[in-house]
């Protein structure tokens, strides 16, 4: 089992999994992020360098998460290099957010 696999072997399933996958094909997801839900663990950043580079490596990610030492204020920022995982079956950043941070939608 390849670690893309393993990757995509787990995480929770939405109810809307079809319309969502016709989303994804035609790239029309918009993301959403909950700052009260994110804890920071930039899960999302690596789930997003295997989809677009097959590597596990933030630098590779058009997700960043940052974290302040002083505040703990959490910023998540999503660059122009996002595809909407057009070739996914759903945005991989949502899909392995535990936390259920990020939500996609279909654009109106
Ligand atoms: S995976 Fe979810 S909880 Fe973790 S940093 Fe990303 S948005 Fe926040
Ligand atoms: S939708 Fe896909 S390409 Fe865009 S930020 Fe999320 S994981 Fe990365």
């Amino acid at each position: 089992m390849t670690l893309r696999h393993s990757l995509r072997g787990e995480g929770a399933e939405t109810e809307d999994v079809t319309e969502m996958e016709k989303a994804a094909k035609g790239g029309t997801f918009k993301i959403v992020w909950d700052p009260k839900r994110c804890y920071g663990c930039r899960t999302c950043e690596l789930a997003c360098s295997f989809h677009r580079q097959g590597v596990y490596g933030p630098e590779s990610s058009s997700i960043r998460v940052t974290k302040s030492n002083q505040t703990g204020r959490i910023k998540w920022h999503r660059d122009f290099s996002c595809d909407s995982c057009g070739t996914e079956e759903m945005p991989l950043c949502v899909k392995y957010c535990f936390y259920d941070a990020l939500k996609a939608g279909v654009q109106p």
